[in-house]
């Protein structure tokens, strides 16, 4: 996410005053910071926290709030996802600090929420665009850009770990159809951005390196004829396989682990 989102219902304050909950603030030795929330303080989270920064050329001063909540993202085979049990961050574009709220996939909702606060994300139309077929009565979230700032986020993160990119993409196409054929007959409704996170993400995958090497485009029309082009293929494609795909339980977390 790049903002504060509602699904909290104050969660946060109780993981923070349960017993055995506390708190540490660290100055990693690259010049960051860590506030660390957890019943059981491991150093390994502030080295990897500093080495994190430090790759990714964060500023002096920069902070992680870092809420370690065992919450996995699971959901049932009738389950839709829900901000609940999708998201693990927040940020504020061009900010020094970032909140990461689940110990699941930490390190990933880390490099996501310092994209959003470098300044990172790439500009995104804020409606589906005609070419997409989405229908009047499917309400999204605005927040497209999403998508980019997500595929940028699992493409370094896999830098990071060494997992091929072949896997990932996977892992993106399964989690992909499998929220697709979730909603075949009734109209898309999310009060987060899943279509952004999952299916534009996984039909934008494949082009990566295009979108490296020629970026978003200089203007909107530029942006809509590259994101026609190459989505709708791949999303077409994706409904399509989804039509004979049966929903099951899976893990909404976006790294397969
Ligand atoms: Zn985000």
């Amino acid at each position: 996410m790049s903002q504060p989102n509602r699904w909290d219902k104050g969660e946060l304050a109780k993981f923070q005053v349960a017993s055995g909950v506390k708190g540490y603030a660290v100055d990693l030795l690259g010049g960051g910071k860590l506030v660390l929330f957890t019943e059981h303080y491991d150093p390994r989270i502030a080295r990897e926290t500093d080495a994190l920064l430090q790759w990714l050329g964060t500023p002096k001063g920069f902070t992680v709030n870092l809420w370690w909540r065992d919450d996995p993202r699971r959901i049932a085979a009738n389950e839709w996802p829900t901000a609940r049990t999708v998201n693990g961050g927040w940020t504020y574009q061009n900010s020094n600090t970032i909140v990461v709220y689940r110990s699941e996939e930490w390190d990933r909702v880390l490099i996501h929420e310092v994209i959003h606060a470098m300044g990172w994300d790439w500009e995104m139309p804020a409606k589906p665009l005609a070419c997409w077929k989405f229908t009047d009565a499917d309400t999204l979230q605005p927040a497209l850009f999403e998508a980019w700032t997500e595929l940028y986020a699992e493409w370094l993160w896999c830098a990071w770990h060494n997992v091929p990119w072949n896997k990932q993409y996977e892992w993106q196409l399964y989690q992909a159809k499998q929220i697709l054929a979730r909603q075949k007959t009734t109209a898309w409704v999310e009060e987060t951005n899943v279509f952004a996170y999952y299916v534009l993400k996984a039909v934008l995958s494949p082009h990566i390196g295009f979108l490296w090497i020629y970026g978003n485009g200089r203007t909107t029309e530029e942006r809509y004829t590259m994101l026609c082009s190459l989505v709708q293929p791949e999303l077409d494609k994706l409904r399509e396989e989804a039509r004979s795909i049966k929903p099951e339980a899976m893990s909404l977390r976006m790294t397969k682990g």
